[in-house]
C-alpha cells in the first residue's frame, strides 16, 4: 500500500508524540514535522529554569528526540492552509503538501488588552522568556546589588503559584552567594478571582493560599490589574513600584485557526468531531482542540496517541474508535519539596505530592525519550546550576 504523507505542525507535546507514535509505522506513513522552533519546550519546568534550574530540562532539541526516527523536521512558521490543494504555506515562503494534517500549535499569551503589560512584563511561557526573567533577576541582584522593591507575579493559576513558590528561595540564595544583606523580600501574587487556583475545589485553593503565605508571599486576591508602566503597576486603583512584573495570567488559542477559517467554540478552541477531525483529513489536538480537558500536557499527549492509533488502525483496515476525554491528574508544586496532587476526589499535599511530581515529570519525559534519558533529565532538574556567565565570573573572583 502507498505511504501516506502525514504533515504534523507544532513541535510541542502533541506534535512530537504524534510523530513518535507514527514513526514506528514506516510502511504506512511518511512523516514531516513543521515547527517554528528547533527545540521541544517542556513547559512544566520553565519556572524552575527561570529560577536557577538548568535549561536542559525545559528545552530539548527536536533532533535529540526525533533525529534517528523516520521523521523529517522542517523549520518554519505555518501561516496559511489551502484545503483544496492540501498544502500548508509558511511565512518564509515554503509550501508543504500533505495527505493527512495534524495541527498541534499550542496556545499563545493573552494580555487581555491591559495597557503596558505586553511591553513591560516578563513571562515564563517559553524558554526565551524564562531566560530573560533569570537574566533580569541576576542583573538586579548581582550587577546592581539590590533586590527589587516588589516582585509581582500576576496570575494565581498553576504557573503563577509554581513561580511564587520558587522565587523567594532563589532570590535569597543569589543574595547570600553574592554577599547581599539578608533583607525582607516583597513578593506579591495577584489574582483577579477571589481564590488562588480558581479552577480547583475550594479546599485546594485554601491549601495553596496557606502554603504560599507560609513562604512570605503576599496574596492579592480578587484584584484585577489595570495597567503597567516601566516601573509601576496599577491595581485596585493604586500604583505599586516594581521593575519585576511577571505575567502568567492569560492564554488564548493560536490565531492560525481563526485566520484559516476553522470553526471555533466560544472559548476560541477548534471544534472537532469524535475522531478529532476539524475537516476531513485535518486533525486538531492538544491545547487547540475544544475538548473537556484541553490545556494540559497530559491531554495533548493523550490526543496525539489517540489520533496516531486511529490512523494506524485505518491503515491496517480496522475501524477507528471514538474519542473519550481522559481526566488528567493535576500535580502542582509550590515551594521547596511541596506539591499538591488532585486526582478526582483524592487530594494530597506536601512532600508526598512533591515525590509524585518527580514521578510525573519522569513519565512526561519518558513519553518522548528513552527511560535512561528521562532519568538524566529528571536528575538534571534537581540541579541548581545557574549557567549564568555573570555568576560564574563572580564566583571566580
Ligand atoms: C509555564 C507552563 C507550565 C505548564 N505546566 C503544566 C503542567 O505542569 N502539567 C500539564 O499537564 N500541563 C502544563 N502546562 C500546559 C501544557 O504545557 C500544554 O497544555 C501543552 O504544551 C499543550 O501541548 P500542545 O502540543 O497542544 O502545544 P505546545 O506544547 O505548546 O506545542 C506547540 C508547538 O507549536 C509551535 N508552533 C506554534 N505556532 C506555530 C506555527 N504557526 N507554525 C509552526 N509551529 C508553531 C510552538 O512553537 C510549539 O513548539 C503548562 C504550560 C505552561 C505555559
Amino acid at each position: 500500500m502507498k505511504q501516506k504523507h502525514v504533515l504534523i505542525v507544532g513541535g510541542g507535546f502533541g506534535g512530537v508524540k504524534a510523530a513518535l507514535d507514527l514513526a514506528a509505522h514506516e510502511e504506512h506513513f511518511k512523516i514531516t514535522l513543521l515547527s517554528d522552533t528547533d527545540a521541544f519546550s517542556y513547559h512544566p519546568t520553565l519556572y524552575h529554569t527561570a529560577t536557577g534550574g538548568s535549561r536542559e530540562v525545559s528545552d530539548i532539541p527536536l533532533k535529540e528526540i526525533l533525529g534517528n526516527k523516520n521523521v523529517e523536521i522542517i523549520l518554519g512558521h505555518a501561516d496559511k492552509l489551502n484545503r483544496e490543494n492540501k498544502t500548508i504555506h509558511t511565512e518564509d515562503g515554503q509550501k508543504l503538501s500533505y495527505d493527512i494534517l495534524i495541527l498541534a500549535l499550542g496556545a499563545v499569551t493573552n494580555y487581555f488588552g491591559i495597557k503596558g503589560m505586553q511591553e513591560y512584563s516578563y513571562g515564563i511561557k517559553s524558554i526565551q522568556e524564562a531566560e530573560e526573567l533569570k537574566a533580569h533577576l541576576h542583573k538586579q541582584l548581582i550587577e546592581d546589588k539590590k533586590p527589587d522593591l516588589n516582585y509581582i507575579i500576576i496570575g494565581g493559576g498553576p504557573t503563577g503559584v509554581e513561580l511564587a513558590g520558587a522565587l523567594p528561595g532563589y532570590v535569597k540564595r543569589i543574595m547570600a552567594q553574592h554577599g547581599l544583606p539578608d533583607t525582607k523580600l516583597h513578593i506579591d501574587l495577584v489574582e483577579a478571582a477571589p481564590h488562588l487556583m480558581p479552577r480547583m475545589p475550594k479546599s485546594v485553593s485554601k491549601a495553596f493560599e496557606r502554603q504560599l503565605r507560609s513562604l512570605g508571599i503576599k496574596l492579592y486576591l480578587g484584584t484585577p490589574v489595570q495597567a503597567e508602566t516601566a516601573n509601576t503597576i496599577l491595581m485596585n486603583g493604586k500604583y505599586v513600584r516594581s521593575h519585576t512584573v511577571v505575567w502568567t495570567a492569560g492564554i488564548a488559542n493560536n490565531p492560525f485557526f481563526e485566520a484559516n477559517g476553522f470553526i471555533v467554540a466560544k472559548n476560541h478552541k477548534v471544534q472537532v468531531d469524535k475522531l478529532m477531525q476539524a475537516w476531513p483529513g485535518i486533525f486538531v489536538i492538544g491545547d487547540n482542540a475544544d475538548t473537556q480537558y484541553s490545556g494540559m500536557a497530559q491531554t495533548a499527549l493523550y490526543d496525539a496517541h489517540f489520533v496516531a492509533e486511529n490512523l494506524i488502525r485505518h491503515a491496517a483496515g480496522e475501524r477507528p474508535y471514538a474519542y473519550k476525554p481522559k481526566k488528567p491528574i493535576y500535580v502542582t508544586p509550590a515551594g521547596p519539596h511541596w506539591a499538591s496532587v488532585v486526582w478526582g476526589p483524592v487530594h494530597l499535599y506536601g512532600w508526598l505530592g512533591w515525590a509524585m511530581r518527580q514521578a510525573a515529570d519522569w513519565i512526561g519525559y519518558k513519553d518522548l525519550e528513552p527511560w535512561w534519558r528521562a532519568t538524566e533529565l529528571l536528575l538534571a532538574g534537581a540541579d541548581h546550576e545557574d549557567n549564568c556567565p555573570i555568576c560564574a565570573a563572580n564566583a571566580a573572583k
